[in-house]
């Protein structure tokens, strides 16, 4: 059987982290990767062929799953609807608030065109929205929390850094530990956005830039900062880059909840990721193979991995999975 053709649309830290995952998939082959930039600028982590993203108007016949690495906040709400209209597409789409927008703005073109477009993949949204549903579903009676970090956002950070007046930064979210104790012990406490996490942001300023301008327009940014107690540190660019190059992350689903008056019920995921990014991209590669074999299926329009069959994501047969993992 051929291999799944996968392009990568943007080439930031997802998509180097795609071309990792690609060469761990023997299932899958990288025929491009397509930038904004001039491709020959791009410093590729390993050789590949590489294109204007203009040329994606040309390649639809070589290309089985477009990956579109771009960021959430003003990449993709441009790039989903275009992309779609011309691929299978996944892409990991993470402003929540947004998503049921933006799946309709991707689903039109997808279904028009007959392709299947996959948002929101990764960790969170991805295989921690589907904890969540499995946490709701099995124990009804009972409450769902999700902690983060401590770890570094891309999302967040990418929010950071399209602030004016900054020219680089990052931002850590840091769980409560007293929240999660309680949690685990099957308090069910009621606890609000604040009481279980902090955001702390080290930003390097650009030249003449008003520090107080940059901090008000962080920590009131609508549905990334609004809601949390958050810090904003300047630092020069060499602190930046010795302190906080790497990019860890993980956290936490619990569903914690009553079977009975008598029974209590806690269910854990937890993810303890060395790279953000790579892990992300991990998880799009997987979804890029159900996605390719939904399209074959005929089933098109925008999917969310609510709509994907955990069976999709692996390499292996039904018959294989009945027999090894069953
Ligand atoms: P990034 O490194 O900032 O890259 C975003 C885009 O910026 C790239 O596609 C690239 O497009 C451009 N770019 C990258 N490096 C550049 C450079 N040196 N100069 C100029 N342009 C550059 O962002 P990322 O870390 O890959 O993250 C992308 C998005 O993933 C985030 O916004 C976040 O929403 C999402 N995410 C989701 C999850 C999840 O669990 N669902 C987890 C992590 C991240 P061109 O090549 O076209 O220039």
């Amino acid at each position: 059987t051929s291999k799944i053709r996968i392009g990568i649309a943007g080439y930031g830290n997802l998509g180097r982290g795609v071309q990792a995952a690609i060469a761990k998939n023997p299932d899958m082959e990288l025929v491009g990767v397509y930038t904004r930039r001039d491709p020959q600028d791009l410093q590729l982590a390993s050789p590949a062929p590489r294109f204007a993203i203009a040329d994606l108007q040309q390649h639809t016949g070589q290309i089985d799953v477009l990956i579109l690495c771009g960021g959430s906040k003003s990449d993709l709400p441009e790039q989903g609807p275009k992309y779609a209209a011309l691929y299978n597409t996944v892409d990991s789409f993470d402003t929540h608030a947004r998503i049921p927008e933006y799946f309709e703005t991707v689903d039109a073109p997808a279904k028009a065109a007959g392709k299947t477009a996959l948002i929101s993949a990764g960790w969170d949204p991805g295989m921690f929205s589907i904890n969540r549903v499995y946490g709701e579903a099995l124990l009804p009676d009972g409450e769902t929390y999700t902690f983060w970090g401590r770890g570094l956002s891309q999302g967040h950070s990418d929010a950071v850094r399209r602030v004016p007046g900054v020219a680089a930064g990052v931002q850590y979210t840091i769980p409560s530990q007293e929240a999660i104790d309680r949690v685990r012990a099957g308090e069910r406490p009621a606890l609000g956005t604040r009481e279980k996490h902090q955001r702390e942001c080290f930003v390097v300023l650009e030249d003449g830039a008003d520090a107080e301008a940059v901090r008000e327009a962080i920590v009131t940014m609508e549905h990334y900062f609004d809601q949390y107690d958050t810090t904003v540190e300047f630092i020069d660019e060499q602190t930046l880059a010795a302190e906080h190059s790497a990019m860890p992350h993980g956290g936490f689903v619990i569903r914690s909840g009553n079977t009975s008056d008598a029974q209590k019920q806690v269910i854990e995921y937890s993810l303890a990721l060395g790279s953000n990014p790579e892990f992300t991209s991990s998880v799009l590669v997987a979804y890029a193979r159900a996605v390719h074999r939904m399209n074959q299926a005929g089933i098109t329009g925008a999917q969310t991995v609510y709509d994907v069959a955990p069976g999709l994501l692996s390499p292996k047969s039904a018959a294989q999975l009945r027999a090894e993992l069953l």
